[in-house]
């Protein structure tokens, strides 16, 4: 890190940051400039929180060389990391974009979650998705059904073979989720819950970490840092959009560039959620295509057998048809991408 003092800091205070970071095996470098002293400090940040140094009387400023985030880095691993799936099935690296679909929430019409179930599968998706345990704005909404919802999307899984995500809100429902779950989703609202991110990173199932609504990527790279600190580096990102100043005609604002910045920083792969990335049906089709054309590794969209009765997210879910029509588009663009994929996505430095 390269510590910046104030104008007027005293020999005292250069001294006493010399003197810690020395103690904790730091590499220390002086810099006496006409205004300010500036100290070159090299060694294992993990020993010294850089915060406490920050604190200290006469420091002005800190600049962190190396991002906060390690085992998420690229400097860590240079190959991206690919998830694989007893079926076979891969997320990540060369591997064809993944495709994850389904309901907003379970809801309780098993006939109708199967109808996206079966629609999905013929479309070439893999994975099936459906919240059991929703978080809701308001606490007047449907919450979610609870275990019953995972029997259902279980069954659905059975008689598909697509792969179940679902979300994950308390760890006291960890075991349960589990026994249902092929990959544990953690919401939005719950990407800063670091007791959360504990508890999934304990356990051994790929974990969909979404990004926070008002969270930068730095943030969000730490949040799956946690989950890889405690032992899962089965970490899916997930793009979902973020606040913004304009909530007119869209819900959130789908950050597309972060796909290529986290690719740039991070190993883990990352999908987009177009659907709760704009609130919008008729923007799903081209922010998936847009994810896809910057290089995600995946695509997740709300699908419901009659979105106008949906009892949540209905304005951003397709219809079977719908799904099938867009689905098939998007099928055409990742067959185009994929063959390109070396070649379109690399990035001029
Ligand atoms: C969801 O996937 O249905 C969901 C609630 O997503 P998010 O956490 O991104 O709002
Ligand atoms: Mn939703």
């Amino acid at each position: 890190m390269i510590i910046i003092m104030e104008r007027d800091a005293s020999a005292e205070n250069i001294q006493a940051v010399t003197s810690l970071l020395k103690e904790h095996g730091f590499q220390v470098i002086v810099h006496e400039g006409d205004v300010h002293t500036v100290i070159d400090a090299l060694g294992d940040k993990t020993t010294l929180s850089p915060g406490r140094i920050d604190a200290m009387e006469g420091v002005k400023k800190i600049k962190l060389i190396r991002e906060p985030f390690r085992l998420a880095s690229r400097d860590r691993q240079t190959e991206d990391t690919v998830i694989e799936f007893e079926n076979g099935v891969k997320i990540g690296g060369a591997n064809r974009p993944v495709l994850m679909v389904g309901p907003c929430s379970v809801e309780d019409n098993y006939e109708g979650l199967l109808k996206v179930a079966v629609a999905a599968k013929e479309m070439g998706c893999q994975f099936l998705r459906g919240g059991a345990f929703k978080p809701r704005t308001s606490p007047y909404d449907f919450d979610g059904l609870g275990e019953k919802g995972l029997q259902y999307l279980a069954k659905a899984k059975e008689e598909t073979g697509l792969l179940v995500v679902t979300e994950l809100m308390d760890s006291t429902d960890l075991d349960l989720v589990c026994r249902y779950a092929d990959v544990i989703q953690i919401g939005a609202r719950n990407m800063q819950n670091f007791k959360l991110l504990k508890a999934v990173g304990k356990c051994d199932k790929p974990v969909i970490l979404k990004r926070g609504q008002s969270s930068t990527i730095r943030e969000f790279l730490l949040a799956a840092e946690h989950i890889m600190y405690n032992g899962n580096e089965k970490v899916i990102l997930c793009e979902r959009g973020v606040r913004s100043f304009d909530s007119a005609f869209t819900r959130n604002l789908l950050d597309i560039s972060a796909v290529p910045v986290i690719k740039k920083y991070s190993h883990l792969p990352i999908i987009v959620d177009p659907s709760h990335g704009t609130g919008q049906r008729y923007l799903i089709e081209p922010m998936a295509k847009a994810g896809l054309v910057v290089g995600a590794d995946g695509i997740m969209v709300e699908v419901h057998h009659n979105p106008a009765c949906a009892l949540s997210d209905g304005k951003q879910s397709l219809s079977i048809p719908q799904f099938k029509e867009v689905f098939a588009r998007l099928n055409t663009l990742i067959d185009t991408l994929h063959l390109e994929k070396n070649v379109s996505l690399s990035c001029v430095e």
